[in-house]
């Protein structure tokens, strides 16, 4: 936004407990929407389109060239935008009167200005404190409330991921569990309503021993009803004064799936796990071996039949450019085939990762030592429509195939 906005008319909608502000045709600012709270979640102007987490970072997308480019905003570029757009409401809190909307309409716009960005950038403080650090969440459900039952990731040795370093893996105390589902209540606010699916984090909360589980849903179902109706209209609580939520999701590494009974997880399916995310990465064997990946493509193709078996959908998520050009033909054949045998449905996803080689990470020195070569941008494309020309499903419909895009994610 270059510009001061002009406020001639401003269209208010009330949507899916967010409110969406339209300003007039031809204005800088096509679009903004504001959580229960007044905080801003999304921003839209001609060219680009700009996301709020919730500890108030941004993510910015921006359109040149044909294309739309990601990044996160640093703090003095998010900071300007958090100013630009609280001008903007302040001005708009001004003239609510003359807007012709309703009496909550206008007291929504007068709690949207109040955020000054110095209460704005606060919110990181508060999310820290309940959340410490989300570093990925799988990318439909980036608008999951999250629910650490343990941090880190028990392996923390791929190659190619550096999400979890620096955060020793430990299991969460149901107490624990307890007070952070507190603090998220305070720290959503009346934007808790807005959100339907709870994320069980980090990396692979369903290492717990079947005794913790049972612990942590009773945690869980102290606040919330989990409900497969609960996305069809109100009300959002129920009589307990829970928030009505449609299931319970997580990321599950095959290699611990080995360890789970068909009992525990039939039992987690009756109290709610509609969907498990697996990291695949690759079917290919020498290509998960070349990432420090532990068990085997057939390992994976079991968990998803054990999951598929007890009612538990799952997605999977499959690393484009994983084997570099060296591994690149056996990384395609044996994706695909293992793919091909996991039976997968409507219910389920596959999703298709590009690498993205972090400095901290092992991925390229390994590359080095083991003489593959790195695949450029439009490689990994290949790689990715070749993989996919090969799927095969059915009978019956196909799961949903969608990219994972690693820099997009926001909280
Ligand atoms: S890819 Fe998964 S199992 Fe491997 S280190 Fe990252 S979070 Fe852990």
């Amino acid at each position: 936004m270059a510009a001061p906005i002009p406020l001639a008319s401003v269209e208010a909608i009330e949507k899916e407990h967010t409110l969406l502000l339209r300003p007039a045709p031809g204005e800088p600012l096509r679009l903004l929407s504001l959580d229960g709270e007044g905080r801003w979640l999304r921003a839209q102007g001609e060219t680009w389109y700009a996301k709020r987490g919730l500890d108030s970072r941004v993510l910015m997308k921006e359109r040149s060239g044909g294309r739309w480019q990601a990044r996160r905003l640093p703090p003095d570029e998010a900071a300007a935008l958090h100013h630009q757009i609280h001008r903007w409401l302040s001005g708009l809190a001004q003239v609510a009167p003359a807007q012709g909307w309703t009496e909550r309409v206008q007291r929504w716009v007068e709690a949207a200005a109040a955020w000054t960005p110095r209460r704005l950038a606060a919110e990181a403080d508060r999310y820290r404190h309940v959340y410490g650090r989300i570093p990925i969440l799988p990318p439909d459900l980036y608008n999951a409330i999250v629910i650490q039952a343990t941090r880190g990731c028990s392996y923390n040795q791929c190659s190619f991921c550096t999400f979890y370093h620096g955060i020793p893996f430990r299991p969460l105390a149901p107490e624990e569990v307890e007070a952070q589902i507190e603090g998220l209540r305070v720290l959503y606010g009346k934007d808790l309503e807005r959100h339907l699916k709870l994320f069980l984090g980090d990396a692979n909360a369903l290492v717990l021993s079947q005794k913790r589980l049972e612990q942590l849903w009773q945690v869980l179902e102290r606040h919330f009803a989990i409900d497969p109706d609960a996305a069809f209209g109100e009300p959002r609580w129920d009589e307990q004064g829970r928030l009505r939520v449609e299931g319970v999701y997580t990321f599950m590494d095959a290699f611990n799936t080995r360890h789970k009974a068909p009992a525990t997880l039939a039992w987690l399916a009756a109290h709610g796990l509609r969907r498990v995310y697996i990291g695949m990465e690759s079917g290919s064997d020498r290509v998960l071996r070349f990432l420090t990946k532990v068990g085997t493509g057939r390992d994976v193709v079991q968990a998803v039949r054990a999951f598929k078996a007890a009612g538990i959908a799952v997605g999977v998520i499959l690393l484009a450019g994983a084997g570099g050009r060296e591994l690149q033909e056996e990384h395609i054949a044996h994706t695909a085939a293992r793919v091909n045998e996991m039976g997968l449905g409507p219910e389920d996803a596959v999703f298709f990762s590009p690498l993205v080689v972090e400095p901290g990470g092992s991925w390229l020195a390994r590359a080095r030592q083991e003489g593959v070569t790195p695949l450029d941008a439009e490689e990994i494309e290949w790689e990715i429509r070749e993989i996919r020309a090969r799927l095969r499903f059915g009978p019956g419909p196909a799961p949903r195939i969608t990219r994972y895009e690693l820099r997009e994610f926001i909280h």
